[in-house]
């Protein structure tokens, strides 16, 4: 099983981000280091706010300039720092994805531009204002969609 772990200064980020779009939905892509076998720290994040899940996915102006940001200071060093998927809130429901973020996901990954051999899509929401709660789940070119383990970092 995959693992993804979320350090602090991420959960930062991310609960700043829930608790300014309050009761909307937020999203972005994540960027991330491949630390071990089937093992990721998502290092950066961009946040944009304001709508449904679709207009998160990547594509906008915002998550290319991030990327391409992203490869520069990590060296161009693909295989271990990269594009890892998207993430979105879900302020008010289950942090399970929903059919249409499934759709959505599976759209992503098995786009030949893309070109990725999987994509993790990763939801959060804010609990009692302070306390992160999320899912994991990636996604295959051939339409597995697969669960994965959510690593929030120094939490219990
Ligand atoms: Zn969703």
């Amino acid at each position: 099983m995959l693992t993804v772990s979320v350090p602090p200064d991420v959960q930062e980020t991310l609960r700043s981000a829930l608790r300014t779009s309050g009761p909307n939905e937020c999203g972005g892509i994540l960027m991330a280091e491949h630390i071990g076998p089937d093992h990721f720290m998502v290092r950066q994040l961009t946040v944009q706010g304001g709508g449904r899940f679709a207009s998160f996915v990547r594509g906008t102006r915002t998550a290319f300039r991030a990327l391409s940001q992203y490869f520069r200071q990590s060296g161009h060093d693909y295989t271990r720092f990269n594009y890892l998927g998207e993430w979105h809130s879900h302020p008010s429901f289950s942090v399970q994805p929903s059919s249409i973020d499934h759709r959505s996901m599976l759209d992503i990954v098995t786009n030949a531009k893309v070109g990725a051999n999987f994509v993790v899509l990763l939801i959060f929401r804010l609990v009692d204002h302070e306390k992160l709660e999320g899912s994991a789940h990636t996604y295959f070119p051939d339409g597995t969609i697969a669960p994965s383990a959510l690593v929030i970092e120094g939490s219990t």
